[in-house]
């Protein structure tokens, strides 16, 4: 048998995870026998060994000032022997195993002006990408659509009222670093227009052979113009991801008039009762109309309303609309079905688009 890895000799890479367990969740690896919502927010992981662990789930609205950082550490530090997390959705969780340090927490972080929820039946913070703030590529800035689609959410937040969970993810290009293809509700950034190609700069900052391999659709020739080697982009193929333009700055695509946003539903990883499902389009395009974009809040606050009305218990978003069949949903939502929902792609033959179950009234 392989020798177990020695010991660290460097601090390269990022540090053992376990030095930063909570006591309790260290001394109980491995022996946790179940866990249970106690109310919005609060969760408790019961070990074999009668220990408990009580986890607090807080919203933020994921770009915090270091002030706030600054809060949320006193607070752990008061209530929780300084231990809490940041999860993969924007939210902060506080470890503590004393029961009575509970709601007076909840007290002060609410006192400071941030929900408390998002475990169970609720929708839970949106887990998302970088938007203008920080990638090249984007469509859409998605921190500011997260916050104002979270405002709109809040009392899904804090309570635990809908049928089931959903799960809201948001990508600010059709790269996806969010996980839109699998969520309830997925916001997805998109550009409408092939790359604006600047041939007189194409040679000097930019691999060729790299840029015509980085195209997935194999949309990009080598080509010359006025004597300059560059590039050409058949638009017929393009579907506007932005590879070239992460590896040829001389490839811009935004485009402030042809960005925006489309929304995308019923996907799901879980496997409980039916097979994962990719999320299907809900909604061809939104114009980007920043800082509150209520065009997609409402939309989405649509899906959820119509959702929470007419979903048994326990019935996942995707589950619900394979249900009712997606001419009703459509009904439902007033969403207008458009060619741009009929789905050409290659494999269409396998989805429901072109598949003879589709459910017509
Ligand atoms: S989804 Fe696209 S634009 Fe957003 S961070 Fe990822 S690559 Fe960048
Ligand atoms: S945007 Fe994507 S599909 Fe279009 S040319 Fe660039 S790499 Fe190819």
């Amino acid at each position: 048998m392989a020798e177990p890895a020695a010991p660290r000799k460097t601090d390269i890479g990022p540090p053992q995870y376990d030095q930063f367990l909570h006591p309790v969740i260290k001394k109980n690896y491995g022996k946790w026998k179940y866990h249970e919502i106690l109310k919005p927010g609060v969760m408790v992981h019961v070990s074999e060994t009668g220990d408990k662990i009580y986890s607090i789930r807080v919203g933020s609205p994921r770009l915090i000032s270091v002030d706030v950082i600054r809060m949320f550490a006193d607070m752990a530090d008061k209530y929780c022997d300084g231990y809490l997390r940041f999860t993969s959705r924007n939210n902060v969780e506080f470890l503590t195993d004393k029961e009575g340090n509970i709601d007076p927490l909840i007290k002060d972080i609410q006192a400071n002006g941030f929900p408390v929820g998002g475990t169970g039946n609720s929708i839970s913070n949106i887990i998302h990408t970088q938007g203008w703030v920080h990638c090249h590529s984007a469509a859409t800035d998605v921190s500011g659509v997260v916050k104002a689609t979270m405002d709109d959410l809040y009392e899904y937040f804090v309570e635990m009222k809908l049928p089931h969970k959903i799960k809201i993810a948001a990508a600010c290009c059709l790269n996806m670093c969010g996980a839109v293809h699998c969520s309830d509700i997925a916001i997805l950034g998109i550009h409408r227009r092939p790359p604006q190609i600047d041939d007189a700069q194409v040679s000097n900052v930019c691999e060729i052979p790299t840029t015509v391999s980085s195209c997935p659709t194999a949309a990009i020739r080598p080509t010359t113009v006025e004597g300059k080697q560059t590039v050409k982009v058949d638009g017929d193929r393009c579907m506007f991801c932005a590879n070239c333009y992460t590896v040829c700055p001389a490839m811009p695509i935004a485009d402030p008039l042809n960005d925006g946003i489309s929304i995308w539903v019923g996907g799901k990883v879980s496997n409980a009762r039916s097979e994962p499902m990719f999320t299907k389009l809900a909604v061809p395009f939104i114009p980007n109309n920043p800082p509150r974009w209520p065009e997609v809040t409402e939309a989405i606050k649509k899906i959820v309303e119509v959702y929470a009305a007419g979903a048994q218990r326990y019935e996942r978003l995707g589950e619900w609309i394979d249900r009712i069949g997606w001419p009703q949903f459509f009904d439902l939502t007033g969403f207008e079905f458009t060619k741009y929902h009929i789905d050409d792609f290659r494999h269409a033959g396998e989805t429901f688009h072109r598949s003879a179950q589709i459910k017509f009234k």
